[in-house]
């Protein structure tokens, strides 16, 4: 069927990207590309053999590692860690790692507008969008900016093959969360629509292979391009209902990001399949369910996906004030936000229930 639209309106990211089995070996000649002789490499502490291990591989273009990235880009460690590029006069940053360490390496950029070349070794997608999520004081807040967008991305599947299982699935599905909102963003294009469809097909073919076998590098490798599509979506097209409750579940209840994606996700989209049945229907043929949102919850336990928010440690006496939040300066949805009914979606949520029918 085609995607044709009788009008809209696009800007995709601008962005090199390489794809390969090794090919974290060029970043040395990506670095030179940029102009860049002196790079600093970012990743979090558990990572940090890592970023040392791509340090060698660059030799004297290595201006250091710093492995100090945590979770939900907090602003003391953005300062911290930008004072550190200027003082050791690095004219680019290399992130190695998940969305925390891109989300250190946008921040960084934005406040000096260093070129960026990330290495992902998660699904997160943070690398395809020009957004930045940070928090302090309790508070994340996002902002969207041209020197946030990374240069140049290298899609190396053999650095996921080490994610184990469970963050595997929980990682994939916070990918496939930015395509299917994408299905019904209101600034959607034909392409973005179509990279969406093709993002959530690779997960569909490749993710349960990759539980299986975790270092099949195949199928690491579509995943990755998965990855890549859903993420150049988020970047791409405005996120509503379904990303607005994990942002507040993960900035004001401190839950685990990729997680709170993956048991959210099949009741967002129940909730919004009320206003758009059309433009979700292709979740039902592609993941095979009577509805979008049954079809997301039975492949996501399929693969041993967690589905109560209960047991991320969430109480439930905090669903109301999440409500609450969620409802306070609301992101654009297709359907209107009626706290009853997402009192409703969260209690089931936090239950582990399937979403409603
Ligand atoms: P993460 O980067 O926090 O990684 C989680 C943990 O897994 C870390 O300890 C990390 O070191 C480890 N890890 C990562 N890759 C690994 C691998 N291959 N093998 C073993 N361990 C590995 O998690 P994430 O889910 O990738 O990113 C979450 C963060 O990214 C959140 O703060 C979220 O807000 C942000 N994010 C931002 C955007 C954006 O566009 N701004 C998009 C998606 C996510």
């Amino acid at each position: 069927m085609s995607r044709f639209m009788d009008s809209f309106t696009q800007t995709l990211p601008q962005v090199r990207v390489r794809f390969g089995a090794g090919i974290r070996h060029e970043l040395g000649a990506e670095i030179e590309a940029l102009g860049a002789r002196r790079a600093l490499i970012l990743s979090t502490p558990p990572q940090a053999d890592l970023a040392q291990e791509l340090s060698d591989l660059i030799g004297g273009l290595s201006a250091g590692v710093y492995a100090g990235a945590r979770m939900h880009t907090p602003v003391d460690v953005s300062e911290q860690a930008t004072a550190h590029a200027r003082d050791i006069g690095a004219d680019c940053v290399v992130a190695v790692g998940g969305g925390s360490t891109t989300g250190l390496g946008k921040a960084i950029a934005w406040r000096t507008d260093l070129p960026q070349i990330v290495v992902p070794t998660t699904y997160a997608g943070s690398e395809a969008t020009p957004i930045l999520g940070q928090t302090e004081g309790g508070r994340k807040t996002t902002l969207s900016d041209r020197r946030v967008q990374p240069e140049v991305i290298l899609y190396d599947p053999e650095l996921v093959a080490t994610l184990p299982a469970a963050m595997t699935v929980t990682s994939a599905l916070n990918a496939m969360a930015h395509a299917a909102e994408g299905l019904y963003a209101r600034d959607r294009g034909p392409l973005t629509t179509m990279m969406a469809l093709e993002g959530l097909t690779a997960f569909r073919d490749a993710l349960p292979a990759v539980v299986r076998d975790p270092t099949d590098l195949r199928a690491r490798g579509e995943t990755l391009y998965g990855a890549w599509l859903c993420g150049t979506v988020l970047g791409t097209v405005g996120m509503a209902l379904h990303h607005k409750l994990c942002h507040t579940l993960g900035g004001s209840f401190d839950l685990p990001h990729a997680e709170t994606h993956a048991i959210v996700l099949p009741h967002a989209i129940a909730y919004n399949d009320r206003a758009v049945p059309d433009q979700l229907a292709p979740l039902s043929e592609l993941f095979g369910g009577p509805s979008p949102g049954a079809a997301l919850h039975r492949f996501a336990a399929g693969l041993g996906a967690p589905t109560a928010l209960r047991e991320l440690g969430l109480k439930e006496s905090d669903l109301d004030r999440a409500v609450e939040i969620a409802t306070q300066n609301p992101y654009w949805n297709p359907r209107p936000l009626e706290p009853a009914a997402l009192r409703a979606l969260l209690q089931r949520a936090w239950e582990g229930a399937g979403p409603e029918a």
